[in-house]
């Protein structure tokens, strides 16, 4: 005789957990972070692009527009609003990185050129970026995030999808609950706003998120698409792109809701399989990506601020030591890692505050801390170095993964001849 078949623990409990995943989009990310900067800008037109911001200029500026005061970065709250550059007779070729809601209302935004900018809204003030203080935020709300639900899957400086289905809380609501407690969290810790969306994956949460900007949740269930996803435009669905959206109108797609009415065999004899097939399922909202945790880091980098400031000079053997102990700490993260980069940087920062980058890019891949200092060492040599120092930081960027770089035989692990000796090989501010 068989015996009866014991029933699996607690399975009267154990109801499928629904998969809730959550897009959360910090809203006007640079502009709002510079609002913190300066709270009298709240409400006014701000566009942020432009150049880099120096703040030893801005200050220098300042003294002289408005000696009767003392000016220092504890005063930037207290700059008049005239003070602040407008867009109006704006000449160059700069982009807005990111508009306040306000300055939106003109029709500008991302994207948009400064020059076309300062047409539509010339009364606009314009703020140079400054993405070490975009970085330090991004940080600190991804730091939030995690502490609240360890899933985070990290796609960019203000973006972030988290997986919620798992989460303690993160049922409730369809997610509203849990979204609302990081809106808090991050809003207590940072005076940031973001807007989240959650759905049953990835793809509707990303579209979720801007429904209700800025400061926003919405929240999408599967029974939702027709009414919530239908009639948007195809370009809503992120990875249709300006070229597939022309492709899609000039066989008149409009919206998301005409594509799903299509059927999939006509989607993959029309824009090939691969692409049809999934045309075909992201109009359905379908899709199966988990969120992943790891992403692949552009560049790592130590640096150390000093107790008290050093002096090139001066300070020299104290400073060598600290340079080589950097550049010993940056190989090992990438060894451990598993990475290989070849371009080489370092970051100064003085004690006047203004930053310095200097960076070169080798021809080969490299982890190892010999070549690493041999290079940063060039680059500290092309820095100005009369003032005194209050940061130094080494960066190793263009990272690969080590096996990769090994496949393309393009893998050294000792120095090689110097190549182009103090030549000015600068490509770009790394920092
Ligand atoms: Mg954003």
């Amino acid at each position: 005789m068989s015996q009866q078949p014991t029933a699996p623990p607690s399975s009267s409990q154990n109801s499928p957990r629904m998969r809730r995943i959550a897009h959360l989009d910090m809203d006007a990310f640079y502009a709002s972070v510079e609002l913190l900067r300066y709270p009298q800008l709240k409400g006014l037109p701000v566009v942020i692009g432009g150049g880099r911001r120096r703040e030893d200029d801005l200050l220098g500026r300042l003294r002289v527009a408005h000696p009767e005061q003392e000016w220092s970065s504890e005063h930037l709250h207290q700059i008049p609003l005239d003070f602040f550059p407008r867009l109006a007779g704006y000449t160059g070729r700069g982009v807005i990185t990111t508009a306040t809601y306000a300055a939106r209302q003109f029709g500008i935004g991302s994207a948009v050129g400064l020059m076309k900018a300062a047409k539509l809204c010339p009364q606009a003030i314009l703020l140079p970026v400054d993405f070490d203080q975009y970085r330090h935020y991004s940080r600190r709300f991804k730091a939030i995030v995690t502490d609240i639900a360890p899933l985070m899957e990290d796609r960019g400086i203000d973006e972030v999808y988290i997986d919620f289905t798992d989460v303690p809380g993160g049922q409730r609501e369809g997610g509203r609950v849990l979204a609302r407690l990081m809106q808090k969290a991050i809003f207590d810790d940072t005076g940031l706003t973001c807007s989240v969306g959650v759905a049953p994956n990835k793809l509707l949460a990303k579209m979720a998120s801007e429904f209700n900007k800025p400061n926003g949740i919405s929240i999408v269930q599967e029974d939702d698409l027709e009414t919530k996803i239908w009639p948007l435009a195809c370009r809503k669905i992120n990875g249709i792109g300006p070229k597939a959206d022309a492709k899609l109108k000039s066989h008149g797609i409009e919206t998301i809701g005409q594509l799903a009415a299509r059927e999939q065999q006509w989607l993959m004899d029309t824009f090939g399989e691969r692409t049809g097939a999934w045309l075909h399922a992201a109009s359905h909202g379908q899709d199966e990506r988990p969120v992943v945790t790891e992403s692949e880091p552009v560049s790592m980098s130590r640096e150390t601020t000093f107790d008290t400031d050093l002096h090139a000079v001066r300070d020299r053997a104290e400073l060598g030591a600290i340079f080589t102990k950097l550049c010993e700490q940056v190989a090992s993260d990438l060894q451990r890692k598993g990475y290989v980069g070849k371009t080489i940087g370092i970051k100064l920062r003085f004690d006047d505050f203004q930053i310095v980058t200097r960076d070169q890019t080798i021809d080969h891949f490299t982890a190892d801390a010999k070549v690493i200092r041999q290079f940063a060492g060039q680059c500290l040599k092309r820095a100005p170095l009369q003032k005194r120092l209050r940061l130094l930081g080494v960066r190793v960027g263009a990272l690969l993964k080590a096996e990769d770089a090994k496949a393309g035989e393009v893998f050294a692990s000792h120095p090689p001849t110097r190549h182009g000796a103090d030549a000015d090989d600068l490509t770009g501010q790394l920092f």
